[in-house]
């Protein structure tokens, strides 16, 4: 493809942002096109080993590299991701400093060479569209949800139904190509806004989200044709360039590129791996709920415990954030491990999930439903057990659940707003999580046919990004309307 096009990507701060942003960075880049991605000096650090590689492989992917104004906004020095910050609270704090990078972009723009043709940013970081504006290209943002959450949204923000419904009142999804039904309160923030001061402060903050993401160029989504077909066709009547791109997971080829996502540690040999090595094909149960959810004490209790009475093998992920403290004195003192020695594995801290998930032992995936989790356990080619936690996760649960077919629900029942979790009420107990699993581990019919689901829907993911599959063509639509926008711009 032409060699003078060049995408600016800027990503929000975020794993479940960065991540898919660095995959797509790498898809857009064999194509010969450049990208330059903008990023801070410590998610430098953390996402560098998977750049450089693909830069020493002959990929033109440049980094450019923005000081964070954390402490001018209240974050502690180094915070330069969702996940670093000590409280949720400080949500908007992270939006604010994030803005910042706008006026350093802007000076250093017109030293990027060849001159950036379209920037391609994630939707919250709404002053992205100024610049631009400013610089004349095309605004494409990347929605990191799926079809299904855009259209529900889209569909919402029109009926306004939410306004006329009680908080746990079951609704019908209204528009949707298949029946959904839902709650107000497992919308997501949008329509559906947390009780604290906190929360009340990013009503603001979405709400310019919303309004400017409707005028982007186009968006190019983490997902593929043949996992929510009806879906996108609907969302395309309502967005005119819809490119469907994923599984952006999938550009990960190579055991290090799984294993170094999101972190720059070497972990191919990841004790993990090593036990799951040694357990039966599709036995075991992985369980770890994303990079942001911070299950309290009781919450993490019922979940463990739950795993440890569904007799199967499990890994659990452990993130307390600032109570992990007071979960590793439960696990302690309650003797958890000990039990579950050799049964369970407790991994604390960042774990290579695509890595874990892709291997022959994994038979199920205990998932909050952050989009990502969920496309990668569709590529997984494992039914899904799902808790869903806060944002858009509740429509993704409905996806694995109602569209793809291979999903069981743990019964969770409305969102846990971030910053919110403390004394919040426990939805989801031992019975539950236990029960679920069996359902899912259960060699019987219906368990049969969510695995068939599950396989049948990996062997499309994989398609997808293979040479003529969907989402290779769809990318290389989306780089040639660029060009073709770019030399009309010329032209002009
Ligand atoms: N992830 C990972 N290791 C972890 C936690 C998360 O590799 O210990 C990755 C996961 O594979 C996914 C992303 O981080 O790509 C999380 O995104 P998702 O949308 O699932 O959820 P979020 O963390 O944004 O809630």
């Amino acid at each position: 493809m032409a060699s003078n096009i060049h995408f600016l990507m800027i990503p929000l701060m975020c794993p479940g942002h960065l991540i898919p942003m660095v995959d797509m960075a790498k898809l857009i880049a064999q194509h010969s096109a450049t990208v330059t991605i903008v990023i801070t000096p410590r998610n430098a650090a953390r996402f560098g080993a998977v750049l450089h590689r693909a830069v020493a492989s002959g990929h033109p992917i440049r980094i450019l590299e923005l000081q964070f104004p954390a402490s001018e906004y209240g974050l502690p020095e180094g915070c330069e991701s969702v996940d670093d910050l000590p409280t949720f609270n400080l949500s908007k704090n992270f939006f604010d400093a994030s803005a910042k990078l706008q006026e350093p972009l802007e000076e250093v723009f017109n030293d990027l060479k060849p001159r950036p043709s379209c920037i391609i940013s994630d939707k919250h970081l709404s002053w992205t569209s100024d610049v631009a504006r400013k610089f004349q290209i095309p605004w494409v943002i990347f929605d990191g949800m799926s079809c299904f959450s855009q259209l529900a949204t889209h569909n919402l923000c029109v009926s306004k139904i939410h306004e006329r419904v009680g908080e746990i009142d079951p609704f019908v999804l209204p528009g949707l190509p298949d029946k959904i039904t839902m709650t107000k309160s497992q919308l997501p923030g949008l329509f559906n806004t947390g009780k604290s001061a906190k929360e009340k402060e990013m009503i603001s903050v979405r709400e310019k989200i919303r309004a400017t993401e409707l005028g982007a160029y186009g968006v190019v989504m983490n997902t593929f044709e043949d996992l929510e077909k009806r879906y996108i066709d609907e969302y395309r009547k309502v967005k005119k360039r819809v490119w469907c791109i994923g599984p952006l997971s999938q550009s990960n080829k190579n055991d290090l590129d799984k294993a170094q996502r999101g972190t720059n540690g070497s972990i191919t040999n990841h004790d993990s791996i090593t036990w799951l090595d040694g357990q039966q094909p599709g036995s075991v149960v992985y369980a770890c709920l994303g990079s942001l959810t911070r299950l309290t004490p009781p919450h993490f209790i019922e979940l463990a415990l739950g795993l440890e009475q569904s007799e199967s093998p499990f890994i659990l992920v452990v993130k307390g954030g600032n109570r992990t403290e007071e979960i590793e004195k439960w696990l302690a003192e309650n003797g958890f491990e000990k039990r579950v020695k050799g049964r369970g594995v407790l991994i604390h801290g960042w774990v290579p999930q695509v890595l874990i998930l892709s291997h022959p032992s994994i038979g199920a995936f205990l998932t909050h439903c952050g989009w990502n989790s969920t496309i990668e356990g569709v590529c997984a080619g494992v039914p899904m057990i799902t808790w869903p936690q806060f944002a858009e996760q509740f429509f993704n649960e409905r996806v694995a659940v109602d569209v793809v077919g291979s999903g069981v629900g743990v019964g969770a029942e409305s969102v846990m707003h971030l910053g919110e979790e403390d004394g919040a009420e426990v939805q989801v107990k031992r019975e539950d999580v236990c029960k679920a699993v069996k359902r899912v581990m259960d060699e019987g019919i219906e368990g049969k046919v969510r695995r068939e689901k599950a396989v049948y829907f990996r062997e499309m993911a994989e398609k997808a990004l293979e040479e003529g599959g969907s989402s290779q063509v769809n990318l290389k639509l989306f780089i040639e309307d660029i060009i073709v926008h770019m030399n009309k711009g010329l032209a002009g």
